[in-house]
């Protein structure tokens, strides 16, 4: 039978499998395991489901056997078995899993990340086998295949007589070197302990023929008997009583059922027996998954129905604002044989998932109140998630998350949340003032900041382009409004308050500024709030100029502006010399002066200048004059 070639990508894994220099080897076994143990997951649900079908639970199992003789070491299930196709389609192509896609070509040195953090499944076995041979026979077929690799060079497959129902999968072990001992993959006791090191949770039996000597009568040379015998405890690790369990276990646990590239950062175990009962395993990754912001990424907890595992990714357990946390729910109290269609409206779920809801908030809480760094690091993967939460479904989840936010305040440099804000507030602050910007650094800058930083009021920095939308949804906290430092109204009255005569004087001046900007901004003012410099922008009604940035990127949104408001500083030393200029009816000069300061307000509030050319030019014309 001809060789079919390995798809580009796993030929790659492949090559640096088979070079690993990876220490942990041992885990091929766990992901041929995990295999064998989904393989008969997928036959037990489909029996529950099917009547037509049968489950007996003694007829499950999962076989390891070596052969010292012939080096070959097999992994037996009775699982679901595969096709022909499914053959072709799962051991031909590694990328399925996404395992690779995500790394680019030059991140791939030795593989180290992947095989170690993530898992490569069945791919693995080539860290410790020269040659791989899985036999198989599908549920409900009447042939088996035998699918065979060397390694890189492709595989075959070819049709067998095989008459049980599921997978039997035999590696060559590699001869051992000076460095590197591959007999400890064709030895008993070193296999039976990465077993229970690895896989212990498995919830059917392993079996392995264990050999051990008997004893006999008095004279007698003792016997060596060999019997078959579980080696794993099946309790599933949700199951065991939290005491029992290290964070060592609940990290193996991430790690095998592939959760995520990174080790958790907090694990939540619940054992909840009352109206409902539910087991739960929950985990706050440390990381951000790669694709999270991607429409590849789906939210949701493997669900069990009492150890059955009846569905792979429940996304009604989960709140799209609670989308990172990964992890499994157990439940008697839910039915086996309900669709998953059914399940979406099961009231049993819907208490489960508030249930849950709740206590990830709690710990949330717990982590921000006691690890403040950890928090911290979590709020730098997934605080963006939060915020998204208080604003979008009309901000009908802004009471769970409010306290959960943190943004970076000016008075003490780092994140805070909006208690520890309103609890510093002196008695006569109106309101909690925010400004938004790119950086902090360049907030700080700010033209508008100056006077609120002046007056001592803490400001909070807004840098992510969701912040602003969320501050807008929440509106107040504890009764106190939010407001924009660059808002028209800031509640008090600045120091200096610009005379009648001010106004008066410069009105004419200021209305010819607003045509040469018609169009451009709504109106040209006298700040009240510049001190240093020249010139700001501000905005009139809901939108600021933030969010017209933010608004204007996104796809198909109409073109929403916000309403300008340019003001002026008219003590300052430019705008001297443009009513000087004005005066003398050199309305060129004004006008190049006003586009100046205009373009520069527009440079500071970080957006983008319509012709830069015209506007170098234009500073060229005032230097040369
Ligand atoms: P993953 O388990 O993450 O899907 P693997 O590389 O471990 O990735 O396995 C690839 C696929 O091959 C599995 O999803 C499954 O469809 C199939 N497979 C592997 N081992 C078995 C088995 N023992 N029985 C049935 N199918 C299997
Ligand atoms: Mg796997």
């Amino acid at each position: 039978m001809p060789q079919k070639q390995f798809e580009a990508e796993s030929k790659r894994l492949l090559e640096m499998m088979i070079n690993s220099i990876y220490s942990q080897r041992e885990v091929f076994l766990r992901e041929l395991i995990s295999n064998a143990s989904d393989a008969i997951d997928k036959l037990y649900y489909k029996a529950l489901t099917d009547d037509s079908l049968t489950f007996n639970t003694e007829d499950y199992y999962i076989k390891v056997s070596a052969d010292k003789e012939s080096r070959t070491l097999t992994v037996t299930d009775t699982g679901i078995g595969m096709t022909e196709e499914e053959l072709i389609d799962n051991l031909g192509v590694i990328a399925r899993s996404g395992s690779l896609s995500f790394k680019k070509e030059n991140e791939i040195k030795d593989g180290h990340d992947i095989i170690g953090q993530f898992g490569v499944g069945f791919y693995a076995a080539f860290m410790v086998a020269d040659k791989v041979t899985v036999k198989t026979k599908a549920l409900n077929s009447d042939q088996g295949y035998l699918w065979e690799s060397e390694g890189t060079e492709g595989y075959r497959i070819e049709t067998i007589d095989k008459s049980t129902t599921g997978t039997e999968i035999a590696l060559t072990i590699k001869e051992s070197t000076d460095e590197d001992d591959y007999d400890q993959f064709l030895d008993v006791n070193q296999l039976k302990s990465i077993i229970v090191k690895y896989s212990d949770f498995i919830r059917y039996p392993i079996k392995m023929d264990i050999t051990s000597t008997e004893p006999q009568g008095e004279g007698e040379e003792p016997v060596e008997v060999i019997e078959e015998k579980t080696v794993n405890s099946m309790i599933p690790i949700w199951k065991k009583n939290k005491n029992e369990l290290s964070d060592e276990d609940y990290n193996q646990f991430y790690t095998e059922k592939h959760y995520g590239f990174d080790q958790p950062l907090q694990h939540i175990h619940i054992s909840v027996d009352g109206n409902i009962r539910y087991d739960a395993i929950l985990y706050i990754p440390e990381n951000m998954p790669y694709n999270y912001y991607s429409a590849e990424y789906e939210k949701g907890l493997e669900l069990y129905s009492n150890g059955v595992l009846i569905m792979n990714k429940s996304a009604d357990l989960l709140p799209d604002y609670f989308s990172f946390v990964k992890g499994l729910v157990d439940s008697e109290d839910l039915s086996l044989n309900i669709s998953r269609e059914m399940l979406q409206h099961d009231r049993q779920l819907k208490l489960i998932a508030k249930n849950i809801n709740k206590k990830i908030k709690t710990e949330l809480q717990k982590m921000l109140k006691n690890d403040r760094e950890k928090y911290e690091k979590f709020y730098d993967s997934f605080g963006r998630q939060l915020k998204y939460g208080v604003y979008s479904d009309f901000g009908q989840n802004k009471e769970t998350l409010q306290d959960l936010l943190l943004f970076y305040s000016s008075k003490e440099k780092k994140l805070v949340t909006l208690a520890e804000y309103v609890e510093r507030m002196p008695e006569d602050q109106p309101y909690i003032y925010y400004a938004t910007g790119e950086t902090n650094e360049r907030i700080e800058r700010l033209p508008q900041t100056e006077v609120v930083l002046d007056k001592g009021y803490e400001i909070l920095y807004l840098t992510d382009d969701i912040d602003e939308f969320a501050i807008k949804m929440l509106a107040t906290y504890q009764e106190k409004e939010f407001k924009s430092v660059s808002s028209g109204d800031l509640g008090f009255e600045p120091e200096e308050e610009n005379t009648e005569e001010e106004i008066k004087e410069n009105k004419a001046l200021l209305d010819h500024m607003k045509e040469v900007l018609a169009n451009k901004v709504k109106d040209v003012r006298i700040s009240k709030r510049l001190k240093s410099h020249p010139v700001c922008l501000s905005n009139d009604g809901d939108i600021s100029i933030e969010m017209e940035k933010v608004l204007n990127m996104m796809p198909d949104n109409p073109q929403l502006k916000a309403d300008k408001i340019l003001e002026i500083n008219v003590q300052h030393d430019v705008f001297k010399t443009m009513q000087a200029a004005y005066e003398k009816e050199d309305i060129q000069k004004t006008d190049l002066l006003t586009n100046i300061l205009y373009h520069q307000a527009l440079l500071i509030e970080g957006l983008s200048i319509e012709d830069p050319v015209e506007f170098s030019n234009d500073v060229w014309k005032a230097i040369a004059e």
